[in-house]
């Protein structure tokens, strides 16, 4: 029998942070991941030359002293990765109605970069710069502090775009400015009528503080946190698919793929909530609690193009690119038919650069799940001829997006990989392959909030569903989840104590 303290279901980054914190702490922990790559969202795939990276395109905050450092210092991260800063005065370049605007690290860099364009916004960037700090002050985790205050969850309930505009006023340029700061919102899946203010301001405070790309992509996190398990005696389990979990003597009883058995007195999903309940013998579960998971929805999927591209022909860029071809940069994922990309976000792998030049592109668009659908009930390589079309006319409308700004685009490609919501959904196992998991909405915020802890002893969840989706969030949810075993302010201590 294949016996642990603890399971943990998926091999994602929060999946990976527990069993690192766990194994550490002397549980016997086991990762199931049912793919034969672990990682999730941090794997890298190769496709000739060049390695391309799925879910983790660039990170923030990742200087001395600043908050993801100080957690993946506990973690060994902070020292091994190999990183490489992006542009200081020009991090993300927001391209909108045919003028480009840089969003730049460091906060007075910021506003003085922002205010060479908006003049007579400098004041208004400095009360912006202002309440995004007071906004993180207010979650003392993302300020890598333990404290019994409570997070004032009024801004988890104040909409990002109601806030801006409020504080900005009227005004031509302050209108043309609010669309600059939320240029970047394919960082969040943002909606115009729902994205919670505090969700804008941690990841926008966590990238203006520093902004970085991972030298050998993604998958180096995902190596050294495995390497680090495997050496705690930890396991981690590939093509392990959980199908099942039911109990047995007040522990948990776990079915894989191959009819495999596992037992364990804890439970980690560090998958998608309303994966994860499915797989509960129906009664663990409270039906009142599987009808608020399955009730919530989803963030939007995304279309993506991955370019091997010929030797000297494209530029290295040390920023990443958000072009908007509407003037409403939140109409992004509402595109569809004949109006469809209208976003694309660009970037140059930092594995891929040669000198002054780069031999890969990803681009990522959103895409709906519903342009898809009627592909839902096939498998990867085999969904058809007509797929491939709808793949291939896709790629030809972002292509023709993407030659406004790089008119040479098509004579530089090499290659050609392209992944829909199809690709994600089959690869992470979120629901029609939504990127960022359940949507947040600032609306009706305790609806859609998934704690550590569940009704069912001894089950948690962890990863980006918990807290909140993206590097810092992830791993403050993985925090979360092993603080409901270990206690907060123990694990805490141990982190901040790390060397
Ligand atoms: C397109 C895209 C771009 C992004 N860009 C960035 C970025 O630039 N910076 C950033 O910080 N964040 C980015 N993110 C967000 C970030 O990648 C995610 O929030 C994070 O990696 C999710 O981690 P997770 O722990 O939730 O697990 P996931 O990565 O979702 O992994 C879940 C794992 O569980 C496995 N699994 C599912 N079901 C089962 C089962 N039944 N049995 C066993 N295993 C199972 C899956 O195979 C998968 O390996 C991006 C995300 C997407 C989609």
């Amino acid at each position: 029998m294949n016996r642990y303290d603890v399971i943990i279901i998926g091999s994602g980054l929060g999946s990976l942070l527990c069993g690192y914190i766990l194994s550490k702490e002397g549980f016997s922990v086991c990762i199931l991941e049912k793919h034969s790559v672990p990682g999730g969202c941090l794997q890298s795939f190769q496709r000739g030359e060049n390695s391309f990276d799925t879910g983790i395109h660039y990170i923030g905050s990742m200087m001395p002293g600043q908050t993801l450092h100080s957690y993946w210092k506990y973690f060994g991260l902070s020292q091994s990765l190999a990183l490489e800063p992006l542009n200081k005065d020009c991090y993300d370049l927001i391209s909108l109605d045919g003028r480009d605007f840089p969003l730049a690290q460091g906060f007075n860099n910021f506003i003085e970069n922002l205010a060479a364009h908006f003049p007579a916004s400098r004041d208004f960037l400095r009360q912006y710069v202002s309440a995004l700090k007071e906004t993180v002050s207010a979650f003392p985790l993302y300020n890598f502090q333990l404290t019994d205050r409570h997070t004032k969850n009024t801004w988890m309930r104040t909409n990002a775009w109601d806030f801006l505009y409020t504080m900005a006023g009227k005004g031509t340029e302050n209108l043309k400015l609010l669309e600059v700061l939320s240029g970047n919102n394919f960082l969040y899946a943002g909606r115009k009528v729902s994205t919670p203010w505090h969700q804008y301001a941690l990841i926008n405070h966590s990238f203006i503080s520093s902004a970085w790309r991972l030298r050998h992509g993604s998958k180096q996190i995902a190596d050294h946190l495995i390497s680090a398990i495997t050496s705690a005696g930890g396991k981690v389990m590939i093509r392990k698919e959980v199908r099942k979990i039911s109990s047995l003597k007040n522990k948990f009883q776990v079915e894989t793929s191959g009819d495999e058995l596992f037992v364990a007195g804890r439970i980690i999903a560090g998958i998608h909530p309303q994966t994860a309940i499915g797989l509960l013998e129906p009664y663990l579960v409270k039906r009142s609690f599987q009808s608020r998971i399955m009730s919530m929805e989803n963030s939007v999927s995304s279309f993506g193009l991955y370019l091997g591209l010929k030797p000297g022909s494209f530029p290295y860029l040390d920023y990443n690119i958000y072009y908007h071809s509407s003037r409403d940069v939140w109409n992004g994922q509402e595109c569809k038919d004949e109006q469809w990309p209208g976003m694309y976000f660009l970037y140059t792998p930092s594995s891929a650069r040669h000198g002054d030049h780069t031999s890969a592109l990803c681009i990522l668009s959103y895409m709906r799940f519903d342009e898809v659908k009627r592909w839902e009930g096939t498998v990867s390589s085999r969904r058809g001829q007509d797929y491939m079309e709808l793949k291939t006319r896709y790629a030809g409308k972002l292509l023709q997006l993407v030659e406004r700004k790089f008119p040479d685009i098509n004579s530089s490609i090499n290659s050609v990989e392209i992944s829909t919501p199809l690709t994600w959904r089959d690869f992470t196992g979120t629901p029609e392959g939504s990127m960022y998991g359940i949507r947040k909405e600032s609306g009706n915020y305790l609806k859609t909030m998934i704690l550590p802890h569940t009704k069912i002893p001894g089950f948690y969840f962890t990863g980006q569903n918990l807290n909140m989706h993206g590097a810092p969030g992830v791993t403050i949810g993985a925090i979360m989840t092993c603080a409901e075993i270990l206690g907060l302010e123990y694990l805490f201590n141990k982190i901040r104590d790390a060397e």
